[in-house]
């Protein structure tokens, strides 16, 4: 897992169904390019004009932090995936985003079979376990 596949709003793009899927696949936000059809082209906080101003490398480093953008998104993934990009954000800040990669691979990797748990789905990617 490389640190390119965590985005600036704290999301793990290698346990993205974007990521995960084999046909019009996202190579993670920070790696995309804009002739690529996929959804990414649309985020709002990718797309965030006072992020790109502010030259940070996460949201935690933006002086809106946390946003209203931000504070949605961690609403609905909590509620519908069980994941908080503000609680990955923090954690990064506090110990650094080498660490965190550990503590992902850990947390999403299969106990089955060693592929990746998709977080949108909540089963692996490999072997379908959830
Ligand atoms: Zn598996």
């Amino acid at each position: 897992m490389k640190s390119l596949l965590i985005a600036s709003c704290g999301m793990n793009c290698s346990i993205c169904m974007a990521y995960l899927r084999d046909k019009n696949k996202c190579p993670g936000c920070r790696l995309f390019n804009k002739n690529e059809p996929v959804t990414i082209a649309k985020c709002k906080i990718k797309n965030c004009a006072t992020f790109k101003r502010s030259k940070s490398k996460f949201c935690f480093e933006c002086k809106e932090f946390p946003c209203e953008r931000i504070n949605h998104m961690d609403k609905r993934y909590r509620t519908k995936y069980n994941m908080s990009v503000i609680e990955n954000l923090e954690n990064i800040k506090k110990f650094g985003v080498k660490e965190f990669i550990k503590n992902e691979k850990i947390r999403w990797t299969c106990s089955q079979c060693g592929g990746t748990i998709c977080v949108h789905r909540g089963y692996c990617y490999n072997c379908r376990k959830k």
